[in-house]
């Protein structure tokens, strides 16, 4: 599993403006500072693409990558970013949820969660979110390189994962896939494209 080619193609305030070509497709959410940017490199290399989110009035849109000619790579808007005007962040809940509850050819969501930091209300609920509207998920744990701190709580990232995985049970017959990566280290990127490939093919 490589990713060959990456084009951007285009930016969408909404799910009726997104492409229709039918390709299945993956979409990258999580909260501000999650490190999706950073993934995003990593698993394209090519800077420029995760630039594009994060150009001001880029960065409320759906903004959808063709991987390999064959699946999307779905960008959308960070959430929870605590100064960001209330407005916004009510926003985000409205579209994205349009996005996520109409988008015929979405097949998971990628909901990246910080594995530096003990589990975070915002990323419990979102997942709760996905799982009552019945829409599959895939968890990416992100900066699993990262030493415990004494800021963080003195946990190690292994801690944090499990306490996640442990507080969303009980929402969850079964517990969704779930991936540790690093864009440090690279961690995880080969598991995450061989798990789409996999989805892909289903
Ligand atoms: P975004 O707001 O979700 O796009 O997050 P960014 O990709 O901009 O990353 C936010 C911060 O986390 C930056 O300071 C990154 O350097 C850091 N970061 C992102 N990914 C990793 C990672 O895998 N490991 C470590 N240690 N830091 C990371």
């Amino acid at each position: 599993a490589l990713i060959k080619s990456a084009d951007f193609i285009k930016s969408s305030s909404k799910e009726s403006e997104c492409p229709h070509e039918g390709h299945p497709e993956f979409a990258l959410v999580g909260r501000s500072n999650v490190g999706k940017s950073s993934l995003i490199n990593a698993l394209v290399h090519r800077k420029e693409l995760a630039q594009t989110s994060k150009k001001p009035g880029k960065t409320q849109l759906i903004n959808h990558y063709l991987i390999n000619k064959t699946w999307y790579l779905v960008d959308l808007p960070g959430y929870g970013y605590a100064k960001a005007p209330t407005a916004i962040r009510t926003d985000w809940n409205e579209f994205t949820k349009g996005y996520f509850l109409k988008r015929q050819t979405l097949v998971s969501v990628l909901l990246l969660v910080d594995s530096s930091i003990e589990p975070q209300q915002i990323d419990l609920d979102c997942v709760g979110w996905l799982g009552r509207n019945k829409i599959p998920v895939t968890i990416v744990f992100t900066k699993c390189d990262r030493k415990k701190k004494k800021k963080n709580g003195g946990r190690k990232p292994e801690e944090n994962i499990k306490d996640f995985l442990d507080r969303i049970k009980p929402l969850y017959a079964e517990t969704p896939p779930w991936i540790m990566t690093s864009s440090e280290t690279n961690q995880g990127k080969e598991e995450l494209l061989r798990h789409i490939a996999q989805l892909r093919i289903l």
